[in-house]
């Protein structure tokens, strides 16, 4: 390993790096080799006290600042990002296992957009004027006070730009507390931050597992969570959150479907589908994993999608011709095999894959069961990995029936080349994000999150605005004031 990935420190307060070894030691495992990368320690009481105090400290300042001066500081931050991109994306892939082909395009320029996007959006932030008569009322727009990041492992930089980004545009403070498996990215986050302007103890990072996150949720000086992980994590922290009658942001898993009809471009839906269960190696929130493949056209399709996964390049995700990488611990390995042995016993057809790669690393082969049925595990549960269900349908309300029977509702997507069944599909889905022709895209400008189980709340867009802000009505009496007596 020649790139330095021990961090300087643990932790990111108050505008610099403080450690404290009496916290537990996280190794931070690089997944193509099992290699040790980094060792970590999880914060200490002492330490989630000194990221709220110092959070809630500097949060009034920033929050009397313009937004105009707040913006200048987060797009100077984007600016610096996208200068960075090479070394952040190195980092990126050391920390998740994800091919530098993607980190270089994905992870610190999306991380950049949100930068950019809240930055610019800061000054335009204003309440209203509404006249009653000759009285009047005006609301203020204002910050939520100090607003904690949770994130998954997924994508480091991504997810701890996307929550910062907006909440500081708001005015508030942020601390960020990223996945135990993922720790290091973030922490450049908030270096490129504070070499950008940002004051001391705006953007606080802290280290740990699930107890850290708890320990931030139920702190009575915490005013928002966004919390970007799985159901059975956001059921825990939606409930402490709830108990201090919080703000939150529920970003959730998902188990999200693709509709292919028979009339549909079929490389674009090969396109789709490889995009939507293969990208990130299957690690993606979004991924639409219930591909529903018409019947007419399910032998054509399975025979251009193993045409195509041949083509994969799977290896050192340091090597930019790498297009497909491990998982991103032995832990997330282990579970996608099981998944994988239990879709064969309940006897799904296995086309392509399922099996562990013969090398060094949590690699796993991009696997195609067919012959799926509703029923069964690999069509039920968020596997999170290389796994790919194609289901068979005829009737379209039929198949729009399955693609909706299901707790989550993160996204869905449809294939076909017919628009007006394309948009009547679109909103039959019972899911926040729905892809028409094309699948898994997040732009900054568009909101993004879920529906039933798989979330409360959106972001990027305008409507993060809401989730990073409240407003208050002041009424102005122009005239006497009467009272009963
Ligand atoms: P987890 O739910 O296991 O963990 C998410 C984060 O929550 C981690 O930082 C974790 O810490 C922390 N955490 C765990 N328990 C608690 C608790 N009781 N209180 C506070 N924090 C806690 O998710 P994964 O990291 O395994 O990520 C995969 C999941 O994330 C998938 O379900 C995926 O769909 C979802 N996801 C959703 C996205 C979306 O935008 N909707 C995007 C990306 C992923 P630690 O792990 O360190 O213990």
């Amino acid at each position: 390993m020649t790139y330095p990935t021990q961090p300087t420190a643990s932790h990111f307060i108050g505008g610099a790096y403080v450690e404290d070894t009496a916290g537990t030691p996280i190794d931070v495992v690089y997944p193509a080799t099992g290699e040790v990368i980094a060792t970590v320690h999880a914060a200490t009481p002492a330490i989630i006290d000194k990221a709220v105090t110092s959070a809630r400290t500097a949060q009034t300042a920033w929050a009397a600042m313009t937004g105009t001066e707040r913006g200048r500081i987060l797009r100077r931050a984007a600016d610096m990002m996208r200068a960075r991109n090479h070394a952040l994306s190195v980092l990126e892939t050391y920390d998740t296992g994800k091919p530098y082909q993607e980190t270089s395009v994905v992870d610190a320029t999306s991380g950049a957009d949100a930068l950019e996007y809240f930055g610019g959006m800061a000054a335009t932030l204003t309440g209203e004027h509404i006249q009653l008569g000759e009285d009047w009322v005006y609301t203020r727009r204002e910050p939520l006070g100090l607003c904690v990041g949770i994130g998954a492992w997924n994508y480091p930089t991504q997810i701890a730009c996307w929550k910062g980004a907006p909440a500081l545009a708001c005015g508030n403070a942020t601390i960020f507390k990223p996945s135990e498996t993922t720790p290091l990215c973030a922490l450049k986050v908030a270096e490129i931050l504070h070499e950008a302007g940002l004051p001391a103890g705006l953007y606080n990072v802290v280290q740990g597992m699930g107890e850290v996150g708890g320990a931030l949720v139920s702190d009575p000086r915490v005013d928002k969570v966004s919390l970007t992980g799985s159901v059975p994590t956001g059921r825990k922290v939606y409930a402490a959150a709830a108990d201090g009658i919080k703000h939150v942001t529920m970003e959730l898993g998902g188990k999200s479907p693709l509709i292919v009809f028979e009339d549909a471009d079929i490389e674009n839906a090969v396109s789709g589908a490889i995009l939507g269960n293969f990208y990130s190696s299957g690690q993606v929130c979004s991924n639409g994993t219930r591909v529903f493949v018409h019947r007419d056209i399910k032998d054509a399709f399975l025979q251009r999608l193993s045409e195509r996964l041949a083509n994969a390049r799977i290896g050192d995700p340091m090597d930019p011709d790498t297009s497909f990488g491990p998982m991103v611990s032995e832990r997330q390995k282990d579970i996608v095999l099981g998944y994988i042995a239990t879709g064969k016993s309940e006897g799904a057809r296995l086309v392509t894959g399922g099996a562990q790669m013969e090398r060094d690393g949590y690699y796993i082969q991009p696997t195609v069961f067919a012959d799926v049925t509703d029923e069964m595990t690999i069509a039920r549960e968020e596997i999170f990995g290389p796994v790919m269900a194609v289901l068979d349908f005829d009737d379209e309300a039929d198949v729009l029936r399955r693609a909706n029977d299901t707790e989550f509702g993160l996204a869905a997507g449809v294939f076909t080349r017919d628009l007006a069944r394309a948009h009547r599909i679109a909103a039959g889905f019972e899911a926040g994000t729905c892809y028409i022709n094309t699948y898994n895209d997040a732009p900054v400008e568009a909101p993004f999150g879920g529906s039933k189980a798989s979330g409360i709340g959106r972001e990027n867009s305008k409507a993060a605005i809401e989730h990073y802000s409240q407003l208050k009505s002041v009424y102005v009496r122009m005239g006497d004031l009467e009272a009963p007596f």
